[in-house]
């Protein structure tokens, strides 16, 4: 009960913090009393994490933690947020974190292994059977999806024809993508692609193409997936044929790009420019989250492509949630207390 006013007072948004396994096969063995744990309270299990580094504990709570959980343990405690997107809502989930702690592993998950799949295709499956379920009460939907990469503050098509060397086709012209707001709140991003789906396999085609895009964007322009946020957006359009009552939810799903930050002061030219791209667009997330949870009047969503982009769908009565992805790596603790940190300020 105490929880739910939690929630409520901060204007829906919520942080869940999950820590991967240890990966036997690449991850570094060594501790040196760097730890991640978690703490036996009643009180905080469950949603309690503690992290030792250079011998001084640390100690965060979130609306959960999942200590390795399944992909399906992880989705049962999202399904109800997804549904609400069907239901008319505008609905963000976020996985932010440093680079190999998990976050396309539980936005996307490894898809050839049922099981292992991740959040955004079981979400789409969830949403394409309950909508079908639906039609027996009157209604119909219509769904669109548009995928796009936020790099170096740099809005990327993944679903145009032209992608990713759209720059020569158009003798070095690119696209703008400029974002708008519609006066019903919605975002127009000009020239983007968006295409209506109507079953799950044609979303799963499109994903298979989009990340074909980034994979071949990634060795032309000698960058890094890890370098950018990917942002999945499906737009649901929903009218009942018997009581005409209509319902717009949108869901997107965003894997942040790598949070880590640059410890070779040494580092200049691209890598330097990428990486103040990616902190300015972190933190302008972070300030954005910070002011709604505060029920701030200004909210600063120009500071960024990414809060612009999404601005409709956060703040007012959309609903945010924001995994932060943890490696439980000894050498990694210190990018994890950063994350932990960042999530905390949120949360
Ligand atoms: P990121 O997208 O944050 O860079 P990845 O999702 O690519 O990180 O994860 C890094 C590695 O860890 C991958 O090999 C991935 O399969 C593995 N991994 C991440 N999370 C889990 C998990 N919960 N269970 C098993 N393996 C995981
Ligand atoms: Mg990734």
């Amino acid at each position: 009960k105490l929880h739910n006013t939690i929630l409520e007072l901060k204007g829906n948004i919520r942080v869940f913090c999950r820590v991967r396994p240890l990966l036997l096969d690449t991850d570094s063995g060594g501790t040196d009393g760097d730890v991640v744990s978690y703490p036996t309270s009643l009180e905080y299990l469950g949603c309690g994490i503690d992290l030792t580094h250079n011998a001084q504990k640390y100690s965060f709570t979130f609306d959960k933690v999942f200590n390795e959980a399944s992909q399906e343990d992880v989705f049962v405690e999202i399904s109800q947020l997804v549904q609400s997107a069907l239901d008319g809502y505008k609905v963000c989930i976020f996985a932010y974190g440093q680079t190999g702690s998990g976050k396309t592993y539980t936005m996307m998950g490894n898809t050839e292994h049922a099981e292992q799949k991740g959040l955004i295709p079981r979400s789409l499956e969830q949403i394409f059977q309950t909508s079908q379920s639906l039609q027996y009460q009157g209604w119909k939907y219509k769904m669109q999806v548009s995928m796009l990469e936020i790099y170096n503050e740099t809005i990327r098509d993944l679903l145009s024809p032209g992608h990713p060397s759209s720059l020569e086709a158009s003798g070095g012209l690119s696209k703008q993508y400029t974002i708008k707001h519609d006066t019903c709140g919605n975002t127009i991003v000009s020239d983007l692609t968006i295409i209506d789906v109507c079953s799950i396999e044609a979303v799963s085609f499109l994903l298979q193409q989009a990340s074909q895009s980034r994979s071949v964007g990634r060795t032309q322009m000698n960058e890094q997936s890890s370098r950018s946020h990917f942002v999945f957006t499906l737009r649901i359009f929903g009218v009942n044929e018997s009581t005409e009552q209509q319902v717009q939810g949108v869901l997107n799903l965003i894997d942040l790009a790598g949070s880590e930050r640059l410890t070779k002061s040494g580092a200049t030219g691209d890598r330097l420019k990428e990486t103040q791209a990616i902190n300015k667009s972190l933190s302008a997330l972070s300030d954005v989250i910070f002011a709604i949870g505060k029920k701030d009047d200004h909210v600063p969503f120009r500071n960024s492509k990414l809060t612009y982009l999404l601005q409709p769908c956060l703040g007012g009565d959309s609903k945010t949630l924001m995994f932060v992805n943890i490696s439980p790596e000894a050498s990694s603790i210190g990018e994890s207390l950063c994350s932990l940190r960042f999530a905390a300020r949120v949360n």
